[in-house]
């Protein structure tokens, strides 16, 4: 899924009513938003978002802004960060997918990551579906078909 940017996560989501099960669900996509500027942190991770969670909210107590970009944005920049309003963005167990979608989503949103994510290839920012691709192989199998017949008709 792909949202259009200009807006915001948080107003992506906020309407979507919470959903405690998520917090416990390993391998996820997920935004932590700041109180005080329209940014989020967007993260994956194969565990849950409970546990990183708490990982990212004790780099911020112990000031450990090389482990975590939210504590750096909260330290550096003296914001507040929205621990509530943290969401899960959306449900992928499968590692290189989550990594995927993680980079398409923090390309999408204004967002205060420290990595960018998977340098990904701007096709995959646009609006290219599996339906093109099908079509794109299609043509490309009878170019191949009409190539083959017109060397056949040549030589044999
Ligand atoms: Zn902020």
């Amino acid at each position: 899924m792909i949202f259009r940017s200009g807006r915001t996560l948080r107003s992506i989501l906020s309407h979507v009513k919470p959903q405690p099960d998520l917090l416990n669900h390993p391998g996820v996509i997920y935004h932590i938003p700041c109180l005080d500027c329209d940014h989020s942190y967007i993260g994956e991770t194969g565990r849950t978002l409970r546990v990183r969670l708490s990982e990212h909210q004790r780099c911020c107590k112990n000031f450990e802004t090389q482990k975590s970009a939210v504590a750096q944005h909260c330290l550096e920049e003296h914001h507040r960060i929205d621990w509530q309003g943290s969401a899960v963005i959306e449900k992928e167990s499968i590692w290189h997918r989550r990594r995927i979608n993680e980079a398409i989503h923090i390309k999408s949103f204004p967002n205060f990551n420290q990595d960018q994510g998977l340098n990904i290839s701007p096709i995959w920012m646009s609006n290219i579906t599996q339906v093109h691709i099908f079509i794109i192989i299609i043509v490309y199998l009878f170019i191949l078909l009409f190539y083959f017949t017109y060397i056949y008709n040549i030589y044999i």
